[in-house]
């Protein structure tokens, strides 16, 4: 097909921020061999859940080496390297120490992104002179968590015009690097990476990329713009947008970047089954996930369950594999974030979709999510029902706060009570998190 050449006139300036990634490299299992001195210098796998069918989701840079994979099982990853130690993740740790990385990266500028629990993107535009100055200023930061927080963790730290470049370039040198891609670099950097290197080529679209005569990161810079995105739309404008180092996203900050929805979600052992303690469980979500809510300040107008059966249609591979078997949800008249409304809506959804069948998945997910107005009632049976409302908000809050003091088995709900080990605190480490404890 022939080449056809599109926007020739398109103006794009290139970005002239200093904007820096922060990576802190192995970071779970760095964490755990902090804490216990007997596991450092050791292959360790940090798993979801301690069991042959739990997920690796950490190794250790000794285990890296060896070939433990996050994403393996126990098994799989037991065979891989043997005699690897493994432990059960503890997300209040985690949390606890990236509290304290992040309020020393607060130091350097005050747009700091939270973007994941162990990564953050800072914009340095205005604070330093230019990229020699920053990578002075976080080589410090460096510095101050081996000393401060722990002499076994370590980060990998990226500068550059652009948050690709920068996250880019934290990547680039691993564990403990710090790479700095500006203009006159750039190419040097493109030359060693893949087509794959870029978010959403894969496979078929690298052979797409290949039919178009770009086989490189630097082909693709070079190609015009207006080419690119007529093959792929929106797609080919921010590839050719990250390769120029032209921004089109800005730091987002912590305190506005409040997420769209909140939810939990927890695969369901046999065992639970069999004591009846399903929809405790279901409860326990609801709860730790609306107590989430509360403390972001956020109300929830829908609330979502969904349920997956072991023996469903949708049933794919062994038992531990989380499958959808249905879900409901049911929209509040008026936006709530008390445990009272919460679990009532949850219990009631359960039950409209379980069917005395094994239970092997549950998530329950906020959202519309919007934060209290002070709208003003007239009526007496919006009064009364403010009054209730404001009584259960209260209790709810209250509730909160003793379970942040005291641990969150002081104060349950009925079922609740029943549960042991069940539905454990865990982390999630692909997304902006609270880092409050749940
Ligand atoms: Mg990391």
């Amino acid at each position: 097909m022939a080449a056809r050449r599109y926007g020739a006139d398109m103006i794009l300036a290139p970005s002239n921020k200093l904007i820096a990634h922060l990576d802190m490299n192995s970071y779970f299992a760095s964490v755990e061999q902090q804490a216990n001195p007997a596991l450092r210098g050791k292959a360790l796998g940090v798993c979801a859940y301690l069991h042959e069918s739990g997920c690796i989701i950490a190794a250790s840079i000794e285990a890296k080496k060896q070939g433990m994979k996050v994403g393996m099982t126990v098994r799989e990853a037991r065979l891989q390297v043997p005699g690897a130690v493994f432990v059960e993740n503890d997300a209040a740790k985690y949390r606890a120490v990236t509290s304290k990385v992040f309020s020393l990266l607060r130091e350097l500028t005050d747009k700091v992104e939270h973007y994941s629990i162990d990564e953050a993107f800072l914009d340095l535009t205005g604070w330093y002179r230019d990229a020699a100055e920053a990578s002075w200023a976080l080589t410090r930061v460096r510095a101050r968590i081996k000393n401060e927080i722990g002499d076994w963790l370590r980060c990998s730290i990226g500068i550059a015009p652009t948050r690709f470049l920068a996250k880019t370039a934290s990547d680039f040198k691993k564990p403990n690097g710090l790479t700095i891609i500006d203009r006159e670099n750039l190419d040097s950097i493109l030359v060693q990476l893949q087509l794959e290197d870029i978010c959403g080529i894969a496979k078929k679209t690298r052979r797409r990329l290949e039919r178009l005569g770009i086989m490189t990161l630097i082909q693709m810079k070079n190609h015009p713009i207006g080419n690119l995105m007529h093959e792929f739309g929106m797609n080919g404008y921010f590839w050719w947008c990250k390769l120029n180092a032209i921004e089109f996203e800005d730091v987002v900050m912590a305190e506005t970047a409040m997420p769209k929805s909140i939810g939990h979600s927890y695969c369901v052992p046999k065992q639970t089954n069999r004591e009846g303690k399903v929809l405790p469980v279901l409860m326990r979500l609801t709860e730790r996930a609306g107590s989430r809510m509360r403390k972001l300040g956020l109300r929830a107008s829908l609330i979502y369950v969904s349920v997956g059966f072991a023996n469903g249609p949708e049933k794919r591979g062994s038992f531990w594999q989380p499958q959808v078997g249905s879900g409901l949800h049911i929209r509040f008249p008026e936006p709530v974030d008390d445990s009272f409304s919460l679990l009532g809506a949850a219990s009631q959804l359960f039950q409209d979709i379980w069917t005395n069948e094994q239970v092997n998945f549950l998530s329950v997910t906020f959202s519309d999510l919007s934060s209290p107005t002070n709208q003003i009632r007239f009526n007496d049976a919006a009064i009364s029902y403010c009054n209730t409302q404001e009584r259960r908000i209260r209790a709810s809050r209250a509730a909160d706060a003793i379970r942040d003091r005291y641990g969150s088995a002081v104060i349950v709900y009925g079922d609740m009570m029943r549960l042991n080990k069940e539905a454990p605190d865990r982390i999630g480490f692909r997304k902006v998190e609270g880092l409050e404890m749940q």
